[in-house]
């Protein structure tokens, strides 16, 4: 039989929504065209009910949490604690396609802004809808949430208490006491109490379903939400005991829900309408079950599983049971179901409350086309197309192709304006064609990667100027006991140059765990020219073509440079106007972007603070990916300040990266590290260079680690000299911002690239980085400041101040 007839001749319920919606469309038309008044009147006739206003106040949510009953309270809690992370895998991560060198389509997905999420009130108020709606929205990044479901005169005139409560549970404080269509309606046009939304979901009665199918142009709306429905396919190892539980359980939702056995055992059969028949008797909603497995519910009976699959394939049941041999190897092969519940321990009353899945599903055979309720619902896709010059023009062509064939002329201009004809690229990639033998080459540009092409290098500039406090380094120069013995190991090692150096650094790596602590191995540490290089090979081994990385900017700006030379998309989150970054704010940005690697500097270059540690540790809980806390300045942070080394026991994602660039003062030795799982570690040696850290640099990196206690001596009196130099520059009225690191970003000036010459004239070098008006210097000697503060009054033209020697 064809799915067709099948379909034909299995019992569903017949809706007529059509009565509903000529009932319904006058209502909606009336809270379109008064709002806030026409929701008012509709409330007080069929909810019996007046309210000035819609929104229920905070105190009654306040009120129905603390009034929930501690049982009730811990299920809620256990529902979305299950539901919570099965709908955050459900995030789907975005992608960078490339289509051809210079042209690409990114699909990033976003959230709706503001969603309404519809509760019905009914006999039996249901707060689990209230999880099973909001959750999914909430994973998916939906700033403003708000729920409606009916007021109830019982209830003070509030909605029904359970589902208030499970509101505040989940800190939804946007409730409005409206139900029926009046409530689709609100949400779609919006009134005064109510601004509209982007997205209707949640189920109710036939009405709401009518508002929902009429408003479904003007609103974004989830499926519509019929009679509930159960099919069960079962073979002689299933329990007629079970079955008839599960049918009675699916039947007492309402005379119209729809109960299908199919099972390939006669005998079975039997059993369980004996079964049923006691077991009905016994249900406390025994008519309502009556007339649902007496109305459109049937036995099935089939010759094997093969046709058991095809029957239930062909009615798309919103819930589908397998209780039969090999039910995981079945479920593989369904191909239309709401939900499939696996074999005897798995019944749909797991999946209604406690199971982790959503239990809003497709019904009436939507499933045939339609997904339950999920992340997605609340999500667009968004394609974001980028293209170069040499891309268009290779594209250029076979557009005039099809703009000609669709008689879209001004198609084919608005690119020929930009390619004209006979510069094209090659549309075999625009590579230089084959050279005569012989013939020289043109001197043309190398053919480097497209999105290199007119790119200018990282260069801070290295001036030979007296005061050079650019590039945050330690103003100390080694010790001379250290210098002596980096001479000495540097020319032991010298007498073995003909060797390769230890390609895995493991004594380096052991020194460096020890000096990190924190119960820390060789085998947790790895070692690279710089932590510039580090980030490199992380980006390597965890971004690349098709991934992307995300970074709160303003900082360290060699994130993204180095980004893009491994080809990684950048996704640039943005700090707030202090340079902070709050927990909501940062999980945000992690939730709507899904990037592959995230990077944390902290403390922060060019701004200076550090993040608490509880931004990292939300961060690392939202994260799909990589989370890399650079954290090149940690040494020079303020008391009190704690490091993500702390957190790596919990997250097997998290890699601190740290340098002996700035504490160490080792800057021309080029040495950086990291601490991270050691499977991140594996993953490294994939992409660093056999060799990478030369002999020499292991040595010096060594003899520096064993002077650790002089060098970091020289990191209290930086930072003191940090704290005084913030004080001095707001006392002179600039703007300073808070520092945990060996610079201090400060700003302000309308014209900070002349405050910058001025200061190079004067022999200061500062770096011109951060937000547009700042400046930002690195912390020198005592000396160096001085002439900083003198440079800067002078430039400033402050005639009152001192002759720079204030502290
Ligand atoms: N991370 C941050 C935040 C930095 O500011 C710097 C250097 N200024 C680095 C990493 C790289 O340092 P290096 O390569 O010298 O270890």
């Amino acid at each position: 039989m064809t799915r067709e007839k099948l379909a034909g001749v299995l019992p569903r319920a017949a809706l007529d929504t059509g009565v509903a919606l000529a009932q319904i469309q006058p209502v909606c038309e009336d809270v379109r065209d008064r709002g806030a008044a026409a929701v008012r009147e509709y409330t007080a006739r069929f909810d019996g009910v007046d309210l000035p206003i819609s929104r229920v106040p905070a105190q009654a949510l306040a009120d129905a949490l603390a009034g929930l009953g501690p049982g009730l309270r811990a299920a809620l809690e256990e529902m979305a604690r299950r539901v919570r992370p099965v709908h955050e895998a459900q995030r789907p991560a975005g992608h960078v396609t490339r289509i051809g060198d210079g042209a690409q389509v990114t699909e990033r997905y976003v959230p709706v802004d503001r969603a309404g999420v519809y509760v019905p009130g009914g006999l039996v108020p249901l707060p689990s809808s209230v999880i099973m709606n909001v959750i999914p929205a909430q994973v998916a990044g939906v700033r403003q949430i708000a729920v409606a479901s009916p007021p109830r005169p019982d209830s003070g005139g509030m909605p029904a208490p359970a589902i208030l409560a499970a509101c505040a549970l989940l800190g939804i404080d946007e409730v409005h006491a409206v139900g029926g269509a009046q409530a689709v309606a609100m949400f779609a046009y919006g009134t005064a109490d109510c601004a509209a939304v982007d997205v209707v979901t949640g189920p109710g009665n036939a009405y709401v379903t009518a508002a929902k199918r009429l408003l479904a142009g003007t609103v974004g709306v989830d499926a519509e939400a019929g009679p509930t429905e159960i099919a069960i396919i079962a073979d002689h190892t299933a329990s007629p005991r079970f079955l008839a539980a599960d049918l009675v359980a699916q039947a007492e939702h309402g005379p119209l829900a729809a109960c299908l056995l199919i099972t390939t055992d006669p005998a079975l059969a039997e059993r369980t309408e004996a079964e049923l028949a006691a077991q009905v008797a016994s249900a406390r909603h025994r008519d309502t079950v009556r007339a649902a497995l007496a109305g459109q519910s049937a036995c099935v009976l089939v010759d094997d599983t093969e046709a058991a699959l095809a029957i239930s394939d062909a009615w798309a049941p919103e819930h589908l049971e397998i209780q039969a041999e090999d039910a995981s190897g079945l479920a593989a092969r369904v191909r239309n179901a709401g939900a499939v519940f696996v074999g005897p321990y798995a019944p749909v009353s797991l999946g209604d409350y406690l199971a982790g899945s959503n239990h809003v599903l497709p019904t009436g055979g939507t499933a045939r086309h339609t997904a339950g309720l999920s992340v997605l619902s609340f999500l667009r896709g968004i394609h974001v197309v980028e293209c170069s010059a040499a891309a268009l023009a290779v594209a250029a062509p076979h557009i005039d192709a099809l703009g000609a064939a669709e008689d879209l002329a001004a198609h084919v201009a608005a690119v020929r304006v930009r390619v004209p004809p006979g510069r094209e690229a090659r549309p075999e990639g625009g590579g230089p064609g084959p050279a005569r033998p012989g013939a020289r080459q043109p001197a043309a540009a190398p053919p480097i990667r497209p999105d290199l092409a007119g790119r200018a290098p990282y260069g801070a500039p290295q001036l030979d100027v007296p005061v050079r406090l650019n590039t945050n380094e330690n103003p100390n120069p080694p010790p001379p006991a250290l210098v002596r013995e980096i001479t000495e190991a540097v020319a032991a090692a010298a007498g073995s140059l003909n060797r390769y150096p230890d390609r895995d650094a493991m004594a380096l790596r052991a020194d460096l765990a020890a000096y990190l602590g924190h119960g820390l191995t060789a085998r947790q540490v790895w070692a690279a020219n710089g932590s510039n290089e580090i980030i490199q090979q992380l980006l390597q081994a965890f971004g690349g073509p098709g991934r992307s990385a995300l970074g709160f900017e303003p900082s360290y700006a060699m994130h993204p440079l180095i980004a893009r030379a491994t080809a990684t998309g950048w996704i640039r989150g943005a700090r707030d106007a202090d340079f902070g970054l709050d927990t909501a704010q940062a999980v945000r940005a992690v939730r709507e972007h899904q990037p592959g690697l995230l990077f944390l500097t902290s403390p922060n270059n060019p701004t200076g603070a550090a993040l608490p540690l509880a931004v990292i540790e939300a961060v690392c809980e939202t994260a799909p990916g990589m989370v890399v806390v650079d954290e090149a300045y940690a040494e020079f942070a303020r008391e009190g300040t704690g490091t993500a080394l702390a957190l790596l026991p919990r997250y097997p994602r998290l890699v601190v990266t740290r340098t002996m660039s700035k504490a160490f003062a080792l800057a021309g030795a080029r040495v950086g590290y990291l601490a991270a799982d050691p499977a991140v570690v594996d993953a490294l040696l994939l992409v660093r260079l056999p060799y990478h850290l030369s002999a020499q640099t292991q040595e010096i990196a060594r003899a520096a680690l064993a002077h650790a206690p002089e060098l970091l001596a020289t990191v209290a009196s930086l930072r003191a000299e940090r704290d005084s130099l913030v004080g001095w520059l707001r006392g002179r009225g600039l703007a300073a911002a808070a520092s945990d690191a060996n610079f201090v970003l400060f700003g302000g000036f309308g014209d900070s690239r002349a405050v910058w010459q001025g200061l190079l004239d004067h022999g200061v070098l500062v770096r011109e980085t951060g937000p547009p008006g700042w400046l930002r210097v690195s912390i020198g000697t005592p000396a160096e400041m001085v002439a900083f503060r003198a440079a800067l009054t002078e430039v400033l033209g402050d005639a009152t101040a001192s002759d720079g020697s204030t502290r």
